[in-house]
């Protein structure tokens, strides 16, 4: 029986690891569970998976609800909280599926204490890949992707030489706005940016998505996760979100993933890896699909995608100005008080203006994300 706990149990990759482990019955043990405010749904989730422990991340929460966990769960809350939720227990691997760059520290501390990762939580990843990776060495830890694009590489990987690689192919549905031109999105609704064509997810990625600033994110992820110049990574449209991703090797063979659009198979197999056990649902069904498109990404359109390349190859802390540029955007975006193309406008501002600070540590990371963010104001 595997160990776990999960950060962002109450979201939407979440909530899906536990649809996997309640059709797992005996596979798994749930140690911690860590949401932000939703106290309602981390106790029904208590009740059912028995953890130790669960973090309210939200100190005025916590206090309010402490009471409900009685004799269910300890409850803890803040920074240490999740700390102590993703490093201070027996778990084997700790499933990261905050939203943001919150999951720099727990994730590092679960390294340290030598957890593997199963990583939804790209943003992490992005800001401080340089810290992350040459720890998941150093304690020789596993580091899964769950983003369903790097569970396609992954898998695609799967018994291959690294070093035979040439280029990796991050396939993009285009989101809802596939197609069209900036003048098109000028007055564009949260509502409509909420409406994705083929995935349904977590607020802040479905606005990642239809910006297309979520595939800039998946190339510094991918770049990190498979030790890859960001020059040999391609992005394709593939508006059926059919091909996960898929990788070229030296000789010119290409080997993809494929599936129906459902994150419970990279979140299951990052679980179990390298296993693959029976999970419900539709499979593919090829006569029914008939065709698979491709597109060229719209990089006047969706300026992310390039200015994402151009962190990366900046690196140092200019990846952290691009994720907390766009985390912030994003968030003023979802309360009306951003158009939708200013989201990519303020990222380009802020990299523009920003002085790349070589090899930051923890505390530059989130000192210049508090300067993006009272720049921006
Ligand atoms: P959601 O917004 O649905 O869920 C976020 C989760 O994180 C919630 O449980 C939330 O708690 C919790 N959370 C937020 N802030 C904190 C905090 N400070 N401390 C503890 N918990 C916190 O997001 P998603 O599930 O969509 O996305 C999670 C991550 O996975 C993101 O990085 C995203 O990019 C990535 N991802 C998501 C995919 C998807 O299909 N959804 C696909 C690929 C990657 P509460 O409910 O209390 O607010």
């Amino acid at each position: 029986m595997k160990k776990l706990t999960i950060l962002g149990s109450t979201g939407s990759i979440g909530t899906q690891t536990l649809d996997v482990i309640r059709a797992n019955p005996g596979d798994f043990e749930v140690k911690a569970l860590a949401a932000n405010k939703n106290a309602d749904m981390l106790l029904e989730q208590a009740k059912e998976f028995g953890p130790d422990v669960v973090c309210i991340y939200d100190e005025k929460t916590a206090f309010e609800n402490k009471d409900r966990f009685k004799g269910i769960a300890k409850v803890v809350c803040g920074m240490d909280g999740l700390i102590s939720c993703a490093a201070e227990n027996d778990a084997d691997i700790a499933v990261c599926a905050v939203v943001g760059m919150i999951g720099i520290r727990p994730v590092i501390e679960a390294i340290k204490a030598g957890k593997d990762i199963a990583l939804a939580n790209k943003e992490t990843l992005v800001t401080a890949g340089h810290i992350i990776i040459p720890l998941v060495k150093e304690k020789n830890v596993k580091l899964l992707p769950v983003d369903s694009e790097h569970s396609a590489i992954f898998q695609s990987l799967n018994g291959e030489k690294r070093g035979q690689v040439s280029k990796l192919i991050l396939t993009a549905s285009g989101g809802p706005f596939r197609g069209k031109k900036k003048e098109e999105l000028r007055d564009i609704k949260v509502e409509d940016a909420l409406k994705h064509p083929n995935w349904s997810m977590g607020r802040k990625i479905t606005i990642d998505s239809a910006t297309m600033v979520n595939k800039g994110l998946e190339i510094l992820e991918a770049a990190w996760l498979f030790d890859m110049d960001i020059d040999n990574i391609q992005v394709v449209v593939q508006p059926q979100s059919v091909i996960h991703s898929m990788v070229e090797f030296n000789d010119g063979a290409v080997i993809a993933q494929l599936g129906t659009p459902d994150m419970k198979l990279p979140i299951q197999y990052a679980l179990y890896y390298p296993d693959r056990v029976f999970l419900a649902g539709d499979r593919l069904d090829f006569y029914a699909l008939g065709h698979i498109d491709f597109e060229k990404p719209d990089t006047d359109t969706f300026e992310g995608i390039a200015l994402a390349a151009a962190a990366g190859k900046a690196g140092g802390s200019m990846p952290t100005v691009y994720n907390a540029a766009n985390e912030y955007a994003v968030a003023k975006f979802l309360n009306r008080k951003m158009g939708f193309l200013d989201i990519t406008k303020t990222i380009k501002e802020m990299m523009e203006s920003h002085n790349v600070i070589a090899d930051p540590d923890i505390d530059t990371i989130l000192s210049v994300e508090r300067e993006i963010y009272e720049r921006i104001g």
